[in-house]
């Protein structure tokens, strides 16, 4: 068997090898078509049964949640960036934002550019490397939504949990922590993630939304941006892109398989844990870039006492088999991405590199 990197790149990311492999066996001849999935009609019955097994999956592991609808669309998480405020920002409304870094920041210049925003709490002053506090989200008069980012995947944030803002829709950017974890789709309005750090390839973007949201969008919007297009046709109104979504449905199995959301989320807790005691228990040879309580269970930023030592970081860690812990450029430093397909023993491997390099160069 080849030999697989201990791969810690921030998306597109690790895919459970089993997934991986499993794909492989079905390959050249799926469910004995004689064809590959990639190859078939996406109006057949095969791909079809593949399409709602995906949809029902996703909503089975959040425990069934009534009113909501399964999107695949394409775009990336960035499209959804602009179809929100499309959709969902009337006359008179504004769109609120919480700003957390990055991602919430490429949101919000998008709504800027389709009506009136409102930023509702933002944590710029620290740079971003804490999460403001729930009770610090003040929405404007005439909210259309509020706009959060669950994980920032740059800065290296997670918010532990949501704010209850009553009848006004709560929209979540979680592309990198979705299934990461339970979470109560009810919360929600919307929940929306790219495909590629903790579901499947790129090319595919998850929406879970509240029907009576989506049922209905504006007429003068471009066919292809309305969420009703998608809704009313089950995403097939055009050819979805039908391998990354049967790559969807078996990491949903693989996650099923070991024990669902809570099973996953324990899982996480560990590697998280076990790399930031390695960090935190170095007498400051590493520093964490983010407030304790702000830190993200998918991706650990860290820092060493130069930018030299960093690169050095770098440079040895690629020799031993480490792919893809160089910080984002934007941000500098290291940072370690850990989606639920990354294995413990990955992240075992990686504080034990910690330790070996602290000891050479400390
Ligand atoms: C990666 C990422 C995006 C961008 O996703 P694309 O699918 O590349 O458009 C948006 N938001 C968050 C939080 C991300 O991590």
């Amino acid at each position: 068997m080849s030999k697989r990197a201990y791969n810690f790149n921030a998306g597109p990311a690790a895919l459970p090898l089993e997934v991986l492999e499993r794909a492989q066996a079905e390959f050249v001849d799926f469910r004995e078509s004689g064809m590959s999935i990639m190859e078939m009609s996406h109006r057949g019955a095969i791909y079809e049964s593949v399409h709602n097994e995906a949809q029902e999956r996703m909503l089975s592991l959040l425990g069934n949640p009534s009113g909501y609808k399964v999107l695949f669309l394409q775009g990336g998480a960035s499209t959804q960036f602009a179809m929100i405020p499309m959709n969902f920002l009337g006359e008179g409304q504004q769109a609120n934002y919480v700003m957390t870094g990055s991602w919430a920041g490429k949101a919000l210049k998008e709504a800027q550019l389709i009506g009136k925003t409102h930023v509702a709490a933002t944590s710029e002053a620290s740079k971003y490397m804490d999460l403001p506090r729930l009770d610090d989200i003040k929405l404007s008069d005439h909210p259309a939504y509020l706009h959060m980012t669950s994980n920032e995947t740059i800065e290296g944030t997670q918010f532990k949990a949501f704010p209850d803002i009553g009848s006004v829709p709560l929209i979540c950017d979680m592309s990198s922590d979705i299934l990461s974890r339970p979470f109560d789709l009810n919360q929600f309005a919307m929940v929306y993630a790219g495909a590629q750090k903790n579901l499947g390839p790129s090319g595919v973007t998850v929406v879970l939304a509240r029907e009576e949201l989506i049922s209905e969008s504006p007429k003068h919007l471009p066919t292809m941006l309305r969420y009703s297009t998608h809704s009313g046709n089950n995403s097939l109104y055009n050819t979805p892109p039908s391998f990354g979504i049967y790559m969807i449905n078996e990491v949903l199995k693989w996650i099923e398989e070991r024990g669902g959301l809570q099973g996953i989320e324990e899982s996480n807790r560990k590697k998280a844990e076990l790399i930031y005691d390695a960090i935190d228990g170095s007498e400051g040879f590493y520093s964490g870039c983010v407030n304790p309580d702000s830190r993200s269970h998918m991706n650990v930023t860290f820092r060493l006492a130069s930018e030299e030592l960093e690169k050095a970081f770098i440079k040895a860690s690629e020799q031993e088999g480490f792919v893809g812990l160089k910080g984002h450029r934007s941000v500098g430093g290291l940072r370690a991405s850990i989606y639920n397909a990354v294995p413990y023993e990955s992240c075992k491997a990686l504080v034990d590199f910690m330790a070996h390099f602290k000891q050479q160069n400390a």
